[in-house]
């Protein structure tokens, strides 16, 4: 009788001290900050596999940053920009996919094939410079992505095209961090590309994650409001990423395709929020450019798809409706309804 209970103590104790593992376990997170894509990311994963996730992720990125990088000289992009046509990737294509439907929904406002002016603003070298009208006219003709083709395997960009995959490659990549967060049994972490979020799941005690979303005024760090989310991306676009002045005026790397110019119509930031993020950046970035009548317009008619929160140069902070029960802001908002 006294060995069947010293037997049931081990037996209990084991129990519990399994029980207790099984739950650190489960809350152990793994993050690691890297560089990649110009810009500084920082990925976390919980459970066990996080530290394995986050390794393969991190081989993901960096893969991703090579095919489609400007400057990579064994990269997709950099080949196809210097030949005009070229073999493509699964990935590539993908992403190309986004970026017709895109181009077309938005009636041109999004288009990869802007690399002409972003090079002739100086945002690819960093020799910033405002164009003249003629350097513009030159530029804007060569930029039109109806004139890019995809069969098979091989894309072709058209007459002395160039492109820039930088408006939608990095919610690909995060949402491609997702589901190998996903493959390696990861069912809670997130990911933050450059102030872009997505996350996987709700945080490990159950709640929905708490993004904050800058204000474009404000400094690093200031807030415009949060929004509470689960297995969803975050990704904003705004003037303020990256900007230089001349004569005390600021252009930044938003550039309206119909002008040639930086885009400005009020809208200062737009954050879409959705559960693809190939969509989400790829909107953010268009939206950015048709301003807040037609941005809105545009949610209205694709709002199963995504949800919005538009600031404009006013301070006004449009919501639209599916977020109002989760975005968090000291501002004054505004709803937007479908109807
Ligand atoms: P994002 O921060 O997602 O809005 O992306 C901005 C980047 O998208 C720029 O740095 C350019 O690489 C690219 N870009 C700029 N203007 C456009 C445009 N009208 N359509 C597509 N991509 C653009
Ligand atoms: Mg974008």
């Amino acid at each position: 009788m006294a060995l069947l209970a010293i037997g049931m103590c081990i037996a209990l104790s084991s129990c519990k001290k399994a029980g207790i593992s099984e739950k650190a376990k489960k809350e152990q997170a793994y993050s690691k900050d890297i560089f990649a894509m110009d810009t500084y990311m920082s990925l976390t994963a919980y459970g066990e596999h996080g530290e394995e996730a986050v390794k393969a992720a991190e081989e993901e990125i960096h893969h991703l940053d090579n095919i489609w990088s400007i400057v990579s000289k064994d990269g997709e992009v950099y080949n196809i920009n210097k030949k005009g046509t070229g073999k493509i990737s699964k990935d590539t294509k993908t992403v190309l996919e986004y970026a017709k439907r895109l181009n077309e929904e938005t009636e041109g406002a999004f288009d990869v094939t802007i690399y002409p002016l972003m090079d002739l603003w100086g945002f690819t070298t960093q020799k910033y410079h405002v164009p003249t009208k003629e350097e513009l006219r030159q530029a804007m003709a060569r930029v039109g992505q109806e004139y890019m083709t995809i069969e098979d395997d091989t894309l072709t960009l058209g007459e002395q095209q160039q492109m820039d995959l930088g408006g939608i490659a990095k919610g690909y990549t995060s949402s491609r961090i997702m589901e190998i967060f996903k493959e390696h049994g990861v069912t809670s972490g997130m990911v933050s590309l450059g102030g872009n979020v997505q996350v996987l799941g709700t945080k490990v005690n159950g709640d929905k994650w708490n993004v904050g979303i800058r204000n474009p005024k404000g400094n690093d760090g200031e807030l415009i409001g949060a929004v509470s989310v689960a297995d969803r991306t975050v990704i904003t676009s705004g003037g303020y990423e990256r900007y230089f002045e001349e004569d005390g005026k600021t252009y930044h790397h938003i550039i309206d395709p119909f002008t040639g110019y930086p885009a400005e119509n009020g809208l200062i930031s737009v954050t879409i929020i959705s559960k693809d993020g190939t969509l989400a950046d790829g909107l953010s970035t268009a939206l950015f450019v048709m301003g807040t009548k037609q941005a809105t317009e545009y949610w209205k008619e694709h709002h199963e798809e995504f949800e919005a929160v538009f600031v404009t140069d006013e301070s006004k902070v449009y919501v639209t409706e599916g977020l109002k029960d989760d975005f968090q802001s000291d501002y004054d908002i505004e709803i937007v309804r479908v109807n």
